[in-house]
């Protein structure tokens, strides 16, 4: 079947709307503009990143169902594309249903919004490798959980990411001041909770998968670390046995073929020697997975655009030939209150093979990753080398 794409801002245009306009979210509405496509960024409040580079933005309340629906039925999209986890996935359900395409579908954005759903189909359903683990509702049910678990395990609110709310627990003294955390810190102001069995992993990879028309494609594994459950470093390729990468292809194509539709998905995995144990799944780019702006020649997030226009999505080359065949990326931090300068970007980009990306984040109130740097080396140790020292050159001051 033949695709046909339009006209932005004109009768033939083909639309996206984008829920959510962080980082990532720009670069996926970068290569829908290269495509032509008329790009609508949504977000909960303005001038975000992919705000910047679309053709309309939007500040509303992705969790107010009225809000979304409203929304979704001004601008009229052919296609939404969510790039966050929290979105009122009933209205896309309804939308899916009068003929919307939902990427990847309306039921994998219900069932990765929650830990409890993804988790249950995947190990329950599917039957695939995952940590031990215990859905919680109280203190006291925590409690009986560490208790068949053992210490350490790691105790995360049902709805949240980039580590709010987690915390690991060594031992019973743990139990009430990690129970507060998590309360505080999940996405819907507390609740139920996932205790999960600490995994001793050798290392965590991302195996960036893509479903797409004409079938499934796995990119490079993306090795990363994370500190609280923040990425901060990630590089590609992961070093992994050959019977790990067959083993994390299986997986990762079992879980991607459960939820279905089309798109890029990164499935987090930890390694364990030869075994993978599966970890989550986001069912857009990942951010480790910025590393693939320098590593092939169609990032991430182009093969998404491809993929959620029905687009093939196969076969993207790595860059770097046999000198430079090794690429990372490091996360630039800001801390403090304001409005995000930048220095140092001349020295930064003096780095051999670095690149910048600066999101334009209006403002930074904390913690804030507001940049990433990039760059490939000879080998692994060479790009993070690389990637480190650029981010190092950047001084970020907040005005
Ligand atoms: P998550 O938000 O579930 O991706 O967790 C963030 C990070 O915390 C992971 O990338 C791991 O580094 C760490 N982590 C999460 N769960 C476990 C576990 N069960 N065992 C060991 N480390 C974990």
């Amino acid at each position: 079947m033949s695709v046909r794409l339009g006209t932005p801002l004109s009768a033939s245009a083909t639309r996206v709307l984008l829920l959510g306009s962080g980082e990532l979210g720009k670069e996926v509405a970068i290569e829908l503009q290269r495509l032509g496509v008329e790009v609508v960024a949504v977000d909960s409040y303005a001038g975000a990143p992919a705000m910047q580079v679309a053709h309309r933005a939007h500040v509303v309340d992705m969790l107010d169902p009225e809000a979304l629906r409203a929304v979704i039925d001004l601008e009229h999209p052919h296609v939404v594309v969510p790039e966050v986890e929290a979105i009122a996935t009933a209205v896309l359900a309804d939308v899916e249903a009068d003929g919307i395409r939902v990427v990847p579908t309306a039921r994998t954005t219900q069932l990765t919004m929650n830990r409890e759903g993804i988790r249950r189909l995947a190990a329950e359903e599917l039957g695939l490798p995952t940590s031990p683990f215990r859905f919680v509702d109280t203190e006291a049910e925590l409690a009986s959980a560490a208790a068949e678990l053992g210490f350490p395990c790691v105790l995360k609110p049902v709805m949240s990411s980039s580590g709010k709310g987690q915390s690991v627990l060594r031992g019973l003294e743990q139990l009430a001041s990690a129970w507060r955390y998590a309360q505080e810190g999940g996405r819907a102001g507390g609740g139920r909770c996932i205790v999960e069995g600490f995994v001793e992993f050798d290392s965590e990879i991302t195996l960036l998968t893509v479903r797409h028309s004409g079938g499934t494609s796995f990119l490079d594994p993306v090795g990363h670390i994370q500190v609280d459950g923040d990425y901060r470093e990630s590089w590609q390729p992961a070093a992994l046995s050959p019977a790990a990468l067959d083993a994390a292809q299986a997986v990762a194509a079992t879980v991607t073929d459960a939820l279905g539709g089309w798109g890029l998905f990164g499935v987090e995995l930890f390694v364990v020697g030869d075994d993978v144990l599966f970890s989550e799944v986001s069912p857009r780019p990942h951010d480790t997975g910025m590393v693939t702006m320098v590593s092939q020649d169609l990032s991430e997030f182009a093969l998404h655009a491809r993929a959620v226009l029905g687009l093939p999505a196969g076969g993207a080359e790595r860059l770097g030939g046999t000198a430079e065949p090794a690429a990372a990326s490091c996360a630039v931090l800001a801390h403090g209150n304001g409005v995000p300068r930048f220095g140092g970007v001349d020295a930064a980009l003096a780095v051999p093979t670095a690149q910048v990306r600066l999101f334009g984040k209006p403002k930074v109130a904390g913690h804030r990753r507001v940049a990433v740097t990039l760059a490939r080396g000879a080998d692994v140790a060479e790009a993070r080398q690389r990637a480190r020292d650029a981010a190092a050159a950047i001084e970020i001051t907040l005005d």
